[in-house]
């Protein structure tokens, strides 16, 4: 279901006041329809239907070499403190007769990364998402973000990166394809 606007635009209204602000000056006339229609994009990924997304976009192909997809990026809301956390996301898998058209791994990500999330759920998400709709001989994942909670508030660590990783299939059973996968997606730029 879409969320109500007019319910999320009233409750910004508030939180506004709230913070010592005034809601009805010329700069904030419009935030909350703003934050509101924002808010509706950064969660959109609850409501999308996983096959209507990749419906189309998988093709028959015999090949059992790995396929690499890097540097997909990533932005995402961290469910503790509702700020963001952005990255780069880096996809292997072995086909087992079907491969993913390349733009739709960038949108299955982004339909993961669209709601309240915990990196390292997002990571198992997109791979376990990639294991079963093409039934893949086996993904890894690795996701590299930076959390503006950690970056903004608290600690205060401006360049740290948080790592994480899921394999599944032949990458979590074999020592070697984990290797050629982390060899394949090493040189990365950052
Ligand atoms: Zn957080």
């Amino acid at each position: 279901m879409e969320p109500n606007t007019a319910r999320i635009e009233a409750l910004i209204r508030e939180l506004l006041i709230e913070i010592g602000e005034d809601p009805g000056r010329e700069g904030l006339q419009r935030t909350p329809h703003r934050v509101a229609a924002a808010w509706a994009f950064f969660t959109s990924g609850n409501r999308t239907d996983l096959d209507k997304l990749i419906n189309g976009a998988i093709f028959t192909q015999k090949t059992n070499s790995m396929v690499i997809v890097k540097n997909i990026e990533v932005y995402s809301l961290c469910e503790h403190h509702m700020l963001p956390f952005f990255g780069r996301c880096h996809i292997g898998y072995i086909p087992n007769g079907r491969v993913f058209g390349v733009s739709k791994l960038a949108r299955l990500v982004d339909m993961y990364a669209r709601r309240l999330q915990l990196q390292e759920r997002l990571t198992e998400q997109v791979s376990q998402a990639v294991m079963d709709s093409i039934d893949a001989k086996g993904v890894g994942v690795m996701i590299e973000a930076q959390h503006l909670c950690m970056m903004m508030r608290g600690v205060e660590k401006q360049n740290s990166v948080m790592v994480t990783s899921s394999v599944v299939g032949e990458f979590r059973e074999s020592t070697a394809t984990r290797e050629e996968f982390l060899g394949l997606i090493g040189n990365r730029s950052g």
